[in-house]
């Protein structure tokens, strides 16, 4: 089969085309054959190399995917009589024991032996994949496989944040930071979804205006030296009750000053870098509520793909490349020129 690999960590020139063999499904596993892998930041992270993070080369990057279930493991009919060859699914990409005390606890997230497809396990980059039939879930005929396979990660990532985490409320007024990024767009959607007022920072006019086309209220550039002290008195200085802020050094410190008294600051990711100054007296003084979160459990994957596929909400897909052409994707991504998900076609 067909794969893009790299056999050590570098820039997007380390990927290359190779042929693999296909593998057998476990029992408890299904094969899936591929359609379309979407990419996210983490496989660029992945590429460069993760501190403590040891792989076995040659390494198959990506964590999104869709694709056509081509065969069952021994026991998958038993356990999950929904699932049979030739149905369109989707990966959830979260690998979790089921056993320790946080899976039990339902938090698959924390399990204690977390692993990510395509960060700690081969990924999404290649014709065949196995995983746990738990792992997989049919998606409508209306979709395409590459819309399926944007609306993954991201989605679930923003649904634990904002509904999970930060508990956000109808009403409420979140800043979404760096509007454009898979999350971010995520974050929109679920956010005016819930009902809250959505206000975004972006790298480029254009994306601002796309993003209030998809209901954000107001939106300011981050490269505008003054962007912090706009939202704040956009707030009429009072301040936002949430924050999303998956950028890092670049930003985090002022989305903390932006928080009204009692507000909440949530993030998934530092793009930017993973060191900031905070001012530990803001925290206290105005009770400041610093949230972390990764990936979700199967409960969150379920609701919001539940809510996708009916209807409430639909991934952006900004460019496709065809697999071959995984390199120029991920330099593409890293640009961070895109509107919504840069998708391999396979
Ligand atoms: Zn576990």
């Amino acid at each position: 089969m067909k794969a893009v690999v790299f056999h050590r960590h570098g820039g997007p020139e380390v990927l290359e085309s190779v042929d693999l063999p296909v593998p057998e499904p476990a029992p408890g596993e299904v094969r899936v054959r591929l359609h379309a892998a979407a990419l996210n930041h983490l496989d660029l992270f992945v590429r460069e190399g993760i501190p403590g993070l040891k792989l076995s080369f040659p390494h198959v990057p990506g964590s999104d995917g869709a694709g056509v279930v081509d065969a069952l493991g021994e026991g998958v009919t038993d356990l999950f009589p929904h699932l049979a060859v030739g149905q369109r699914v989707v990966i959830n990409p979260s690998l979790s024991c089921m056993a320790c005390r946080f899976c039990r606890a339902g938090e698959h997230s924390l399990c204690e032996r977390y692993q990510i497809l395509g960060e700690h396990v081969d990924g999404t980059y290649r014709e065949y994949l196995t995983v746990p039939a738990r792992n997989v879930k049919p998606f409508p005929e209306t979709w395409t496989f590459e819309e399926a396979a944007a609306g993954i990660l991201t989605y679930l990532t923003a649904w634990r944040m904002l509904i999970t985490r930060a508990a956000l409320r109808p009403g409420e007024r979140v800043l979404v930071q760096g509007i454009g990024g898979g999350v971010a767009l995520a974050c929109l959607q679920i956010a005016r979804f819930v009902g809250a007022e959505v206000w975004v920072t972006s790298g480029s006019e254009e994306k601002l205006e796309k993003a209030r086309k998809m209901g954000a209220s107001w939106g300011v550039l981050y490269r505008d030296p003054d962007w912090a002290k706009k939202v704040w008195k956009q707030s009429e200085k009072r301040g936002l009750d949430v924050v999303v802020d998956c950028s890092g050094t670049a930003t985090f410190s002022d989305s903390l000053k932006l928080l009204r008294p009692g507000g909440r600051l949530v993030t998934c990711g530092a793009t930017t870098g993973p060191r900031a100054e905070v001012d530990i007296r803001y925290i206290f003084w105005r009770q400041l509520t610093i949230l972390g979160s990764t990936m979700s459990n199967l409960r969150e994957f379920d609701e919001v793909t539940d809510l996708m596929y009916s209807g409430a909400f639909r991934p952006v897909v900004d460019r496709v490349f065809p697999l071959e052409e995984a390199r120029e994707a991920q330099e593409y991504l890293a640009s961070a020129q895109q509107f919504g998900k840069v998708v391999l076609r396979i």
